[in-house]
């Protein structure tokens, strides 16, 4: 058996090689070299280019997995939900539900009793518990038809999903993990013993052969073509693969709070305050069988979504009024549950290994939300093969730019407007959450926003642009408006095309 070794190796060789940079290849990443193993991460694309920026972005129990009877995965959840709260307060932070009571469809009984256990099963309780609100009375129930007298509020979480991935490998790169973006798994055999993998370069085909004890296969909806695949390997363990779709709407209602909404179909969809001006509706469950690349909305997925708002909410919609759509592919494990929203959200690790040797471990399933929790267990099942690995630290262990006092964004953000009283009240919101206490490291000196530099749309500067080509591995104007923010959403197409020429000069100077 291997053992954990110092970072003195050559710069070819590694404990762990792990493919896919989305939330839980980075999750276990930065577990790995916190423990003090050395790590390459290889991401084919950019970080968190698809599912992992493609969800629902909710830190949650996960209210209907309760009627799936996944009491081990709703308890687990929660836990983490009050946990990363306070790991990440910058991209994190409490949101309320609205449930309203529908007539004909769940009763009020089972919603009560639905919320009673998911108020206990969360052990720690920082969030506000749930409770019932006569919607003809409170405001939250002015946007929603006549019809729906009754409802409940709880509590939950919103993350900016594809940020929470770029935090998560910036901390495995602060413990020493090597991280490569737009740098394919070509193949990988066990040669002797190692594991000897080819990786390719997708910008200029260049390829470079790597060693190491281990490899984690955190390939997302390729997890089973990884395995079969570039790692030559047979599995029993299969993947489901889903398609749900968002869409993006003109701000439909005031207010902080989102709706959770039953449909008649048994399903429940989302309306969610969305980068201030806008409204998330979603999601899909669609099975999917094709490849798990780009994938995208129906106009089947688009109708259904904004039928589900117009059941309940007094202003209508329609496609038309769909500003942007985003989709993704949950590679959930395969449970041979019939029906597509009945599929286990829980996770499995799969590990694979050569006479106790040299293993694979394959991450099936998950939430964004238990990511952390996931790669605790990832590294459990890698500690036989790694004597003298450190113990699990990631618990306390606080997320870039998420260290302020006493998790208070709030009282963050006041501060940062009296040091840098130039920056107008939206961008120093804006930057305070997307970097947290980092944001210094955005603006360096500057005393105005002239010292930004040049300034593209909606509040983006060459400052900013430069902070994420240095620090966050962005190499194309995509990887800011879509992931890094949601720019995009207020970028004109020629501001697009004037970003895209701003990174090839940075490129092509640095
Ligand atoms: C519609 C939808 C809504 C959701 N909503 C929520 C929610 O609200 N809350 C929640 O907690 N969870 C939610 N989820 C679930 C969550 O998004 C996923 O479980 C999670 O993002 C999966 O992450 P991953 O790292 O396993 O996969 P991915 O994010 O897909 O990452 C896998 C990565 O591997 C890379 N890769 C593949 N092959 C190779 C190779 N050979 N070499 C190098 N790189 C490779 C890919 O490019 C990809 O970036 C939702 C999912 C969907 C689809």
């Amino acid at each position: 058996m291997a053992t954990a070794s110092p970072r003195r190796e050559p710069a070819d060789a590694f404990d762990l090689l792990v493919v896919g940079g989305g939330i839980n290849g980075t999750g276990i990443a930065r577990d790995a070299a916190g423990r003090g193993l050395s790590v390459l991460l290889a991401e084919r694309d950019d970080l968190a280019g698809f599912t992992s920026s493609s969800s629902t972005k909710l830190i949650h129990g996960g209210l209907r997995y309760l009627e799936y009877y996944e009491f081990r995965l709703v308890r687990e959840a929660l836990a983490e939900r009050e946990r990363l709260l306070r790991l990440a307060p910058h991209v994190i932070w409490p949101l309320r539900f609205v449930l309203p009571h529908d007539k004909g469809l769940r009763p009020a009984w089972l919603l009560r009793l639905g919320l009673f256990l998911y108020d206990h099963l969360a052990r720690l309780r920082t969030l506000p518990g749930s409770e019932s609100v006569n919607l003809r009375r409170a405001p939250v129930g002015q946007p929603l038809q006549d019809r729906l007298t009754k409802g409940f509020v709880y509590s939950d979480c919103w993350v900016e999903d594809s940020r929470l991935v770029v935090l998560n490998a910036m901390d495995a790169r602060a413990h020493g993990a090597e991280v490569l973006t737009r740098t394919g798994v070509v193949s990988a055999r066990r040669e002797g013993d190692l594991w000897v993998a080819t990786l390719r370069d997708e910008r200029s085909g260049a390829e470079r052969t790597v060693r190491a004890k281990a490899v984690v296969n955190a390939a997302g909806p390729w997890v089973s073509k990884t395995l079969g695949g570039t790692l030559g390997i047979n599995s029993r363990a299969a993947v489901r693969l889903i398609k749900g779709s968002h869409i993006v709407v003109r701000k439909l209602f005031e207010g902080d709070q989102a709706y959770i909404l039953q449909q008649p179909d048994k399903r429940i969809v989302f309306a969610i305050p969305y980068e201030r001006d806008f409204t998330l509706i979603g999601t899909t469950d669609v099975p999917y069988d094709g490849e798990p690349g780009p994938v995208s909305i129906s106009p089947e997925e688009t109708d259904y979504l904004c039928s589900c708002i117009n059941r309940s909410f007094k202003t209508a919609i329609g496609p038309a009024d769909v500003v942007w759509t985003y989709s993704g592919v949950r590679p959930l494990y395969d449970d041979a549950a019939e029906n597509a929203s009945a599929v286990t959200r829980d996770y499995v690790l799969d590990v694979e290994d050569a006479g106790g040797r040299l293993p694979v471990l394959s991450v099936f399933g998950g939430k964004i939300t238990t990511y952390r929790k996931l790669a605790e267990h990832a590294l459990e099942k890698l500690a036989p093969y790694f004597p003298g690995l450190k113990p699990a630290w990631t618990g306390g262990g606080i997320l870039p730019g998420g260290d302020m006092k006493d998790a208070d964004f709030d009282t963050f953000l006041a501060d940062l407007k009296r040091r840098r009283p130039f920056l107008p009240d939206e961008l120093a919101r804006r930057l305070a959450r997307a970097y947290g206490t980092r944001v210094d490291a955005v603006l360096g000196s500057a005393t105005s926003l002239a010292d930004l530099g040049e300034a593209f749309d909606a509040g983006l500067t060459a400052a900013e642009v430069d902070y994420l080509r240095r620090e966050e591995w962005v190499t194309r104007a995509e990887d800011i408006l879509w992931r890094r923010s949601k720019l995009g959403l207020r970028t004109s197409q020629q501001g697009a095309t004037r970003l895209s020429a701003y990174l090839e000069r940075r490129a092509e100077a640095a």
